[in-house]
């Protein structure tokens, strides 16, 4: 009886001190599930949602672990014997198209952890991760609930057609008019899927005028990453073929299509990624279209600016928990004011709803001035995803080192053998309440539940110290007494 209380006790503070210790680690971004509609935002004389289309179609190649430098060309090429020859200067006529000012490369930050699956959520809804996604890399229920330009086009009837990485069909099942999507786990694989949605592309681009969204999801540079590191002779090959399928997909594009290409995220030296090294969040973007010539910046955009900038020019709602900025150097210059108010005042919309829902006040302070000017509507948006970003990727140490301290304790505990006194019963039951009180009041705002279960720890850690100490000592005076009378007697 004694023994299944001491067990029931113990394992209660070990759980819980788990659940406080896990509390430190997670992000604390939750989602909203409201959509943008039509009707949110002042449209444009003539319009009937938001702004006018500007382009017939969007063609988003996304080559999945395309690193910014893999685009950039090369005035000298690198010496074949460097590591960088086999991934710089590679993409030869992407290359000539950059230095004819047909096309526009930059630099896209993505945000940790740069996983495909969360880089697709980012890509599509303009969020920053939460933290319990890393787990959800291969869960089968990934389905995207927050509001995506995906959401809003399949909303307004407009047709989304997706080639390539299967994933995409798991994050938004029925929302693709056509798909044509493989598995994408066989790191070994390097070319068949590419192989596969190559020429489906380049026929739906030169033939097909039903879709308004075009995604071609390409594997074979991440693939060959993994297997090889960047600095591999396939690498090279791999990268000389998306340079062809870019190229040729340029060539079959109507005056008014535009062409994104992005990468998802970057790799090591290794061909590694998921962390937060430079290599691994600075990914590539390339643009081009035959109605306008696009000048990106040449300061690196965040990843999530690709979703207002495709939702404004596609005709579409900014997706409502978005908190890119509009890449305003993709809109004709008289629609700059208009872009970034429209985007101002749907982060302002997030921001607004989330502070409410979400307990956040101190976003208030940030969307209580109303900001006039484009600059200071640009500054707001991002001083907003600043201070969403700290907060939500911060760790907090406290909770971090009472679920540490409890969990030593408990094992201290366990390890002295000691027999469950009804001290120690109130004692325990004690620190269970209070491991409690900490994980239902998450803000302990004066810290009081913390000290106290501290200061209750230290004294029971100190006591099973003792405990332990004393019971060390017995038994080595015992062996030495033994050892003696075993002398003794011989
Ligand atoms: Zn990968």
């Amino acid at each position: 009886m004694g023994s299944t209380l001491r067990i029931a006790i113990v394992s209660a503070n070990i759980l819980l001190a788990l659940f406080i210790f896990q509390n430190g680690f997670l992000l604390k971004r939750q989602e909203i599930s409201a959509k943008s509609s039509c009707a949110d935002a002042h449209a444009q004389p003539g319009e009937t949602c938001w702004m006018s289309q500007q382009y017939n179609r969007t063609i988003l190649i996304l080559v999945d672990a395309l690193r910014y430098d893999f685009l950039i060309p090369l005035d000298n090429p690198k010496n074949s014997e460097s590591p960088e020859w086999f991934y710089q200067g590679q993409m030869k006529e992407v290359g000539k198209l950059i230095k004819s000012g047909k096309a526009s490369i930059g630099t896209l930050l993505a945000d940790p952890p740069t996983t495909t699956l969360q880089r697709l959520k980012a890509l599509t809804t303009g969020t920053l991760p939460t933290f319990i996604d890393a787990g959800d890399n291969f869960s089968p229920d990934a389905a995207v609930n927050e509001d995506s330009f995906i959401y809003q086009a399949a909303q307004l009837g407009k047709n989304v057609t997706l080639f390539g990485d299967d994933t995409w069909l798991s994050l938004f099942p029925n929302k693709f008019s056509k798909s044509a999507a493989y598995d994408s786990f066989d790191i070994n694989d390097l070319n068949s899927v590419d192989d596969k949605i190559a020429p489906k592309i380049e026929e739906e681009v030169k033939y097909s005028e039903s879709s308004s969204i075009i995604i071609a999801h390409f594997l074979g540079v991440d693939h060959c990453g993994h297997k090889f590191g960047p600095s591999h002779p396939v690498m090279a090959d791999t990268l000389r073929k998306m340079d062809r399928i870019i190229s040729k997909t340029i060539e079959s594009m109507k005056p008014t299509d535009l062409l994104i290409v992005i990468g998802d995220h970057g790799m090591t030296s290794t061909g590694d990624h998921g962390g937060e090294s430079d290599n691994e969040i600075r990914a590539g973007i390339l643009v081009h279209s035959k109605k306008h010539e696009i000048q990106l910046p040449k300061t690196p955009m965040h990843q999530i600016d690709i979703v207002p900038t495709i939702s404004l020019l596609m005709g579409l709602p900014i997706p409502f928990s978005n908190l890119g900025t509009v890449i305003v150097e993709m809109f004709q210059r008289d629609l700059w004011e208009m872009a970034v108010g429209m985007n101002y005042e749907q982060v302002k919309r997030f921001a607004e709803t989330y502070a409410t829902q979400k307990n956040f006040g101190e976003l208030h302070s940030h969307t209580a001035r109303d900001s006039n000017t484009m600059e200071e509507q640009i500054k707001t948006m991002s001083r907003i995803q600043t201070l969403l970003r700290v907060a939500w990727t911060q760790f907090d140490d406290a909770y971090i080192n009472v679920g540490l301290f409890s969990l030593i304790e408990a094992v201290l505990f366990l390890m002295t053998n000691e027999e469950m006194s009804v001290g120690w019963i109130i004692y325990r039951t004690g620190c269970a309440l209070l491991q409690a009180a900490l994980l239902t009041d998450k803000t302990d705002s004066d810290g009081s539940a913390r000290t106290m279960i501290l200061m209750a720890l230290a004294v029971s850690c100190l006591s099973s110290t003792i405990s332990l100490a004393h019971r060390a000592l017995r038994i080595s005076l015992n062996s030495i007494v033994s050892a003696r009378v075993i002398g003794k007697n011989a």
